[in-house]
């Protein structure tokens, strides 16, 4: 079957490479080319990387790239796909444009998948002529490592769909895992309200950012502390996770810290923008803590 997945960023190019590296043909589509460019070089360290550890022959990457074309309208890269998994930019107006464009480019029986954090699987589907065939697929970061796909069924995805998608998630060496459309559905509905308090506790200075980062490191044996892993996941996701939860549920539990809106308005987004909670300017690796919270 070939996939287009729709998207060459942190997450896109993960899914493109999870699939070409499985044998399945990618069209990886991004209306930047530059972002298209970055996502093939990625792919292509983290397969060299696979290399190295001996967990892929090079005869692999080699078949892993070549299963890969890049695309810069939609409309082209999805003519004869079966499956598609967007992956742009959490941004339900973006989203639901997009599915209608999916839904009047692609054969009748594709199924479109997304890969949102926490936009309403069943609102998506509304925007196209096929909402039994619109499905969350939510993998994590970084996907080439991380063995959980969260499957979420819209209200009126249909028992085949999800059948397809558990089973090709299988296919692919992952743990699919099927919840509803709530939002946050189960990952970041858990994960989400931690990484805000661990900002609110900061910015109520009961300590500083790597001793929250440690207390929840050594402490709870969390392999990331929730600053660093903010920095990680990227501070602009947490912030649209945090309104989709807090519009969604209507409960102030959810709503975000101010220092976390006021990081994400100085365009202080963690690692993709060199700063965060950690500096990320000579590494990106988080040890050094960025200069205001010292
Ligand atoms: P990103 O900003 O790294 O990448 C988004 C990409 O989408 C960019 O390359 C951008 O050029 C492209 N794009 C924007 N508009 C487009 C369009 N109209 N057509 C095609 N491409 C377009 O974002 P990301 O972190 O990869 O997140 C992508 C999705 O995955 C979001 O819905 C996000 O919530 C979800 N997600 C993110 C993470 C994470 O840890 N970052 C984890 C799980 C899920």
């Amino acid at each position: 079957m070939r996939i287009a997945v729709i998207g060459a960023g942190t997450m896109g190019n993960g899914i493109a490479h999870v699939f070409a590296q499985n044998g399945y043909k990618v069209n990886l589509i991004d209306i930047s080319q530059s972002s298209l460019d970055n996502g093939l070089a990625t792919i292509t360290k983290n397969l060299d990387r696979m290399l190295a550890k001996e967990k892929i022959t090079a005869r692999d990457k080699e078949e892993a790239l070549h299963n890969i074309t890049t695309f810069t309208t939609i409309s082209e890269g999805v003519r004869e796909v079966g499956l598609v998994v967007e992956a742009a930019v959490e941004d339900i107006d973006l989203k639901l444009k997009i599915f209608e464009e999916l839904d009047l480019g692609c054969p009748r029986d594709t199924i479109l998948a997304t890969n949102t954090s926490s936009i309403s699987i069943t609102r998506i589907a509304g925007a196209t002529q096929r909402p039994d065939k619109v499905i969350g697929m939510h993998f994590m970061n970084p996907v080439p490592l991380m063995p959980l796909v969260e499957v979420i069924r819209g209200y009126n995805t249909s028992d085949k769909t999800t059948g397809t998608i558990m089973e090709l998630s299988k296919n692919l060496g992952k743990v699919p895992t099927e919840v509803n459309d709530y939002p946050g559905f189960v990952a970041n509905r858990i994960l989400m309200p931690m990484v805000n308090e661990a900002i609110e506790t900061l910015h109520n200075g009961v300590a500083g950012v790597q001793e929250i980062d440690t207390v929840m490191k050594l402490g709870m044996a969390h392999p990331m502390g929730p600053l660093q892993l903010a920095d990680f996941i990227g501070l602009d996701v947490c912030l649209s996770i945090l309104n989709v939860m807090y519009n969604g549920f209507k409960n102030p539990k959810y709503a975000p810290s101010p220092l976390l809106v006021n990081m994400v308005t100085a365009g202080k987004l963690g690692i993709k923008s060199g700063e965060g909670f950690y500096d990320y300017s000579e590494s990106k690796k988080a040890g050094k803590v960025a200069a205001r919270f010292l």
